[in-house]
């Protein structure tokens, strides 16, 4: 595996010579279109001014002139009708001047090597030293023709500006590639650290915080990590305390069903206590169904997909419905009841539902004394709808109701000790309403009584 900082500085000098590369095609393809037939006309006209300027002025010493231009940065090449050829100027690289341009040039046409030079593909063809690659022309000195074959001297001419100008090329590149070595750094250490926390979560250890503070988009990325391991690490808690809870909650029962059944196999045991040893276990194993039925239940509403069929039906009805199941219990506690429902039909799911109340009405038995009272009412809106029940019985203490719809989660009723119960009730109940998009809340003083308010919406 290639690491993210290698990708990123082979990208970077790939970038680099790429663009050079470009930058050089362009620069070479302006230089063949423009540069190269206009600097052979600037050239060509230095050359026939200089022959003009020997024409007419008809210097004394003519060595000693082309000397003095030599020295102003060109280099020139003279060669006279006898073909004997002068040089002045430092000589050039290559002497690749054919006959035939010396024989064009002193037969009075002009030469145009810096112009037409083809072998020089390339705009480093400008700077090529050599003797084709210059501009010619004929001149007449005292009744002699001569050729003149010049270009200027680029080394010479090379001064301070190109170095300079050529030195901030290169330093501008070695800074900009430095840099870009220490900003990818910067950029990559986060990812660093978040891989290795990521590899930390995948270990299941989520300790720990990430140090990076940051606001751009890595930062954004480390807090969102940073929250879904929190959000991780308190799932797992939750989890493991879950099986804790569920153990423990299956291993008590079933410890009870062990020992009596181990008493029942006395055979000499009297008819009395065999009776009351089997009811022990048939009321254990009862409880042990109802755990088992709330946790499928519960683990059904967990589901990532909502569980719920919805449909539109009678919410009254299905109130009423609920108290007659458990109206003997209200008989045996001699309880009396009060209940005010309004006509209301509400779309959700009525299994579901119909939980939902059993389990708040079956509280409010349970944590009620005998011959309590309970108040049941559907109060019917335009958009949602309001059950409330409502029970004179042990209430609840203030400390408790952040977590009573907690798995689980159970209060010791000072009075109410003997109660059964799994602490799931809650919880399902807030479950399925959050499913249906209501709410439910809390109303509870000890030893007054506690009132449990649904509130769903009618669509
Ligand atoms: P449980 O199976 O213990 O009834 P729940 O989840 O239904 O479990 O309720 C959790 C706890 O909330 C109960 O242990 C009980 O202490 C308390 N509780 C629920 N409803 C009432 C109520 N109407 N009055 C007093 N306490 C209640």
């Amino acid at each position: 595996m290639r690491s993210l900082y290698g990708k990123f500085l082979s990208f970077t000098t790939g970038i680099m010579l790429t663009s050079t590369i470009i930058a050089f095609l362009i620069v070479n393809t302006y230089y063949h279109q423009q540069l190269k037939g206009q600097n052979d006309a600037k050239n060509m006209d230095i050359a026939l001014a200089i022959a003009d300027y020997i024409e007419k002025e008809k210097p004394s010493d003519l060595a000693s002139y082309f000397r003095t231009q030599a020295a102003t940065g060109y280099k020139l090449f003279i060669v006279n009708e006898n073909r004997k050829a002068s040089m002045y100027g430092t000589p050039f690289r290559v002497e690749n001047l054919r006959t035939a341009s010396v024989e064009q040039v002193l037969d009075g046409q002009l030469y145009h090597g810096m112009r037409d030079l083809e072998t020089e593909t390339f705009m480093t063809g400008f700077f090529s030293d050599q003797l084709a690659n210059t501009v010619g022309v004929p001149f007449t000195y005292n009744g002699e023709a001569y050729a003149l074959f010049m270009r200027p001297n680029i080394k010479m001419l090379f001064t301070e500006v190109h170095f300079l100008l050529g030195g901030m090329v290169v330093v501008m590149a070695i800074v900009s590639l430095l840099s870009m070595l220490i900003v990818a750094k910067k950029l990559i250490e986060p990812i660093t650290k978040l891989t290795a926390a990521a590899k930390k979560v995948g270990d299941e250890k989520f300790t720990g915080t990430l140090d990076i503070h940051r606001r751009d988009e890595i930062g954004q990325l480390a807090q969102s990590f940073q929250r879904m391991t929190e959000k991780l690490s308190e799932n797992d808690r939750m989890r493991k305390e879950f099986i804790s809870d569920v153990s423990h909650d299956f291993q008590s029962p079933l410890l009870n069903i062990k020992g009596y059944a181990n008493l029942l196999m006395d055979s000499e045991l009297p008819e009395q206590e065999r009776q009351s040893y089997a009811k022990v276990i048939h009321s254990e194993t009862e409880r042990l169904s109802s755990l088992t039925k709330q946790l499928l239940l519960l683990t059904s509403l967990d589901q990532l997909e909502s569980p719920l069929k919805p449909s539109k039906f009678r919410l009254d009805e299905q109130l009423k419905e609920v108290i007659r199941k458990q109206r003997w219990l209200l008989e045996e506690k001699q309880m009396s009841l009060v209940m005010e429902l309004d006509e209301s039909e509400i779309i959700g799911d009525p299994a579901f539902l119909e939980k939902v109340w059993e389990n708040l009405l079956s509280n409010a038995l349970k944590y009620t004394d005998a011959g309590g009272e309970i108040d049941i009412r559907l109060t019917d809106g335009t958009d949602k709808v309001k059950v409330t029940i409502q029970d004179n019985g042990a209430g609840i203490a203030a400390q408790h109701l952040s977590r009573l719809f907690d798995r689980f989660y159970r209060v010791d009723h000072s009075r109410t000790q003997e109660v059964e119960g799994t602490g799931l009730g809650l919880s399902i109940v807030h479950q399925v309403v959050k499913l249906h998009e209501g709410r439910v809340e809390i109303d509870s003083e000890e030893e007054v009584g506690t009132a449990f308010t649904v509130t769903l919406p009618k669509l």
